[in-house]
């Protein structure tokens, strides 16, 4: 018996998909012997643009030598929640004379994380403080991490508080920020009305791999909340592979399977949804016109 024609051709005879991955460690010790192997398939997948963010002042100098490398990566420096604790005044010093870099594009990143607590909490409020302080200061939006243990949401409630108290949404914010997001809700996690809340504030929201895993169902309301130039996709590599990719170490190439679940959450097809991600992307971290070689 003859196959059946197919009634519509899959997404693939459209073409690759465009890609972002906003947030990507391939500055870490995971992708020191093969970086270039990692971008060369991310790069084949589909993947235009990648931010890599440091979380303590050497990592943040590895993203700034990757960027010198590969001229279509953005580097960002900042200190993870999990960093808070270990970074002295003159490590901070050199965070922030890197922070005018013209090819450092974000502040980050940094957060709350009262899951894992590696860290001290006063620790990890003065540090998101001075990071937020920084990327008020630079006019770059800071990249949060936010993270409870399951079931709660108590780190969401301290960084949506902290947030509203340095003025994220008010007048001197939005002088800062006049035409991006202050800043990006990295690899979401949280319940629906914390998503509304930062989205009222102007901050776009990431998705990553993070979305698939059980207690984390709220992603896919919150993914169909807004318009998709509040979202942006990331992988996180090497952490939270999604379902599909490899589990030991997660890549840039495998954003195209946290995509997909955008794209459908939208209800756009993958080529529209590819458009507006590189586009929110591009408002999110724009390069300065001089740093751009074309
Ligand atoms: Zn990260």
């Amino acid at each position: 018996m003859p196959l059946a024609p197919c009634r519509e051709p899959p997404a693939a005879y459209h073409g690759p998909m465009r890609l972002v991955d906003s947030h990507c460690h391939v500055n870490a010790d995971r992708f020191e012997g093969d970086a270039d192997q990692v971008l060369g398939a991310a790069r084949l997948a589909g993947v235009e643009r990648i931010l890599v963010p440091g979380w303590n002042v050497a990592s943040s100098g590895r993203a700034l030598d990757l960027v010198a490398r590969f001229d279509w990566l953005d580097a960002a420096v900042g200190v993870h929640p999990h960093d808070a604790a270990k970074v002295d005044e003159a490590g901070w010093a050199r965070i922030v004379d890197w922070a005018s870099d013209d090819r450092v594009v974000a502040i980050g990143e940094t957060g709350l994380d009262y899951d894992r607590v590696f860290s001290p909490i006063p620790d990890q409020l003065i540090n998101l403080r001075r990071n937020l302080a920084l990327a008020l200061a630079t006019g770059k939006p800071a990249i949060l991490h936010c993270r409870s243990a399951a079931g709660k949401r108590d780190a969401q409630d301290a960084l949506l508080d902290e947030l509203t108290k340095v003025g994220v949404g008010g007048p001197e914010w939005a002088a800062a920020f006049p035409e991006r997001p202050p800043v990006v809700i990295h690899s979401f996690s949280g319940p629906v009305d914390y998503a509304e809340a930062v989205l009222e504030l102007g901050a776009v929201i990431s998705f990553s791999g993070l979305v698939f895993r059980a207690g984390e169902e709220s992603s896919a309301e919150v993914a169909a909340l807004a318009p998709i130039d509040r979202f942006l996709t990331e992988t996180d590599s090497p952490f939270l592979a999604p379902p599909g990719a490899p589990r030991g170490r997660n890549e840039p190439q495998w954003v195209r399977i946290t995509a997909a679940w955008l794209a459908e959450r939208q209800q756009t097809d993958p080529e529209r949804l590819g458009d507006a991600l590189v586009r929110s992307y591009e408002v999110t971290f724009p390069r300065p016109q001089a740093a751009d070689p074309r």
